[in-house]
């Protein structure tokens, strides 16, 4: 038997709610995740020869509708993903959406909700390679709120590994088996004490958090590393500097040295999952006086609007899925 490290927090080690009577599409039809099955032998289980994306739906109450976020953006990047991995024959944006909106509205969530489309190598055999396997995909949705405090702060902290530089697992595709990278990552931050690992390519600049884009902010100006920093291309941060435009703030993308970071005026990660989370220190050095900055705090306001299809400015971000639109 596997015994958990002693020192891991808690929280890992709880109970999942039982997922298995939601509806999610595999192999060709809407089934219960319960049913949904994979040989052992499949080549993405046995290599991590997948690709996937993480799409959020927001629950409005007043409207009593569902959003689903981006979900163009989303499938555009799934797409180029499985291109990457030499899977280009994959449906088209408009065939992945609807069944992307098929498994929401299924599901019937009155909730937020979390999406997962992925392409995987679906043939059953051993041997490292790319080419010459077969494919197919499934797009699974569970129930999901805040998982990150977005209100607080975070303590943050570099970690000892390095993003996988795109010489050797490209970042920039949402590759099952590159996410070992990210949880070195995460459990190294965590088992020390913070709650977000901060990440530096090979050459020591800020690439990214775990699972998340990085934005800093130093003299008024909105500063993000360059994409050809080993972040992932996020969709959380285009949207983010398209709202700094809507808000006139400047922003740059660069590079951004680790020590920067320590005296940033403000700091936060973004991403589907972490949404906006601003960190309140980095190493151990307070990103300025600790608290939330109202840089942050403005922009943070302004997403959570606009995902909930509050903002006229930003109802191009979303998708209502119980109304045709
Ligand atoms: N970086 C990594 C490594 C991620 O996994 C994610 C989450 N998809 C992000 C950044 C944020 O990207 P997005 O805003 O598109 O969710």
């Amino acid at each position: 038997m596997v015994t958990e490290h002693a020192s891991a927090p808690a929280a890992n080690t709880a109970a999942q709610p039982d997922q298995s009577s939601l509806i999610c599409y595999f192999q060709g039809g809407y089934v219960r995740l319960g049913e949904a099955r994979i040989p052992l032998m499949t080549h993405a289980f046995l290599y991590g020869t997948a690709v996937f994306e993480g799409i959020r739906a927001y629950w409005n109450p007043e409207e009593k509708q569902l959003y689903g976020l981006r979900i163009k953006e989303h499938i555009v990047r799934l797409r180029n993903s499985s291109k990457i991995m030499l899977m280009a024959d994959v449906p088209s944006v408009e065939e992945f959406t609807e069944i992307v909106k098929q498994v929401l509205r299924r599901n019937r969530f009155q909730e937020d909700a979390y999406c997962r489309p992925s392409v995987y190598k679906s043939t059953e055999a051993i041997g490292v390679k790319l080419h010459g396997l077969a494919h197919e995909f499934y797009v699974l949705a569970v129930p999901m709120g805040d998982y990150i405090d977005t209100e607080k702060g975070i303590p943050a902290g570099t970690v000892s590994w390095r993003r996988t530089s795109d010489t050797s697992i490209p970042s920039r595709s949402k590759i099952t088996g590159s996410y070992v990278n990210p949880a070195f990552s995460k459990s190294e931050a965590m088992l020390n004490g913070f709650d977000e690992a901060i990440v530096l390519t090979a050459d020591g600049h800020v690439s990214e958090g775990s699972a998340e884009n990085l934005f800093m902010i130093r003299d008024g100006v909105l500063v993000t590393p360059q994409v050809s920093d080993d972040i992932l291309e996020g969709i959380t941060r285009a949207g983010i500097m398209e709202i700094a435009g809507y808000l006139r703030i400047p922003v740059r993308e660069r590079q951004i040295d680790r020590s920067e970071l320590y005296i940033a005026d403000e700091v936060f990660l973004c991403g589907t999952g972490a949404q906006v989370s601003p960190v309140s220190s980095v190493d151990h050095r307070a990103v300025g006086d600790g608290r939330v900055g109202p840089i942050s705090r403005q922009i943070s306001k302004t997403y959570f609007d606009a995902v909930r299809g509050r903002l006229d400015a930003f109802r191009h971000w979303v998708t209502p899925i119980y109304t045709s639109e």
